[in-house]
């Protein structure tokens, strides 16, 4: 009996890297999915994989996040878990050079997508009186390191946001946390590095005590805990999974 058997789930940012993890790890502990992806081919053959629903959205408009409510109400019935997880960065630079697009496009992304999912997903599960929602933030969120400082901001912003729900949203059954990973060796790597060399490599390994970057299961293993039975006295947590970075 898999830890999340009989639950239903949407991933969003799916497709690719630490979000690929953790709807591996929902499928395999028995969860129904549904991969949701600006990437559609990505969402495909990541939901192919895990036997789940693959779904088109850009979590930063209104209209599409509430055709990914309705598609995951419509295959589903009932959502039981949201994972907001579709994230993008900035190029690393001195703050005051990012072009004003960029800063909308990581604020967009990163941070008015939870609000969005929020509007279409909480009447839902308010209605069902239960879920979980858990939202991918980051360290940079609570160490922000240098030139990446819109990013920095808007996982700041996420991990708020969850604190904020989770208070909110207590009353009526729902649970709200939030994972701060450390850079995975996933597509957003060369932006946290500057440069992706063996030697940039080696200096960012250096701050993380555990000596390596997150991996997409390390992600998964902590978000199926946390969207589990498991977890149901924790809510409004940020739990790092950083191999120590944060210390
Ligand atoms: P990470 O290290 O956070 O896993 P990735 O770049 O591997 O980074 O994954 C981020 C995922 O989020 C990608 O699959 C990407 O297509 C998806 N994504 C980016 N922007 C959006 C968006 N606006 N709406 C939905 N998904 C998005």
């Amino acid at each position: 009996m898999g830890r999340l058997q009989g639950k239903t789930a949407i991933v969003t940012g799916a497709g690719s890297g630490f979000g690929a993890g953790i709807a591996r790890k929902f499928a395999a502990e028995g969860a129904r999915v549904m991969v949701a992806d600006i990437n559609i081919e990505a969402a495909r053959e990541i939901a192919q994989a895990v036997g789940g629903v693959a779904q088109h959205v850009d979590v930063s408009l209104n209209v599409s996040v509430e055709r990914m409510a309705q598609a995951a109400f419509d295959n589903f019935g009932q959502l039981d878990i949201l994972v907001n997880n579709a994230g993008v960065t900035h190029l690393p630079m001195p703050l005051e050079d990012v072009w004003e697009e960029e800063f909308d496009r990581v604020l967009a992304v990163n941070a008015k997508s939870v609000y969005l999912t929020a509007r279409h997903i909480v009447p839902h599960m308010k209605a069902h009186g239960a879920g979980v929602i858990l939202n991918v933030a980051s360290t940079a969120g609570v160490s922000p390191r240098p030139l990446l400082n819109w990013y920095n901001a808007s996982k700041g912003w996420m991990i708020t946001a969850t604190r904020t729900m989770a208070v909110e949203l207590a009353p009526v059954g729902i649970r709200v946390n939030a994972l701060n990973p450390v850079a995975g060796e996933t597509p957003l790597l060369a932006s946290f590095l500057g440069e992706d060399t063996p030697e940039m490599r080696a200096k960012f390994l250096s701050t993380i005590p555990l000596g390596r970057f997150s991996q997409p299961e390390d992600l998964g293993n902590a978000a199926c805990f946390l969207c589990s039975d498991e977890a149901s006295m924790i809510t409004g947590v940020a739990l790092e999974v950083d191999g120590g970075r944060c210390i």
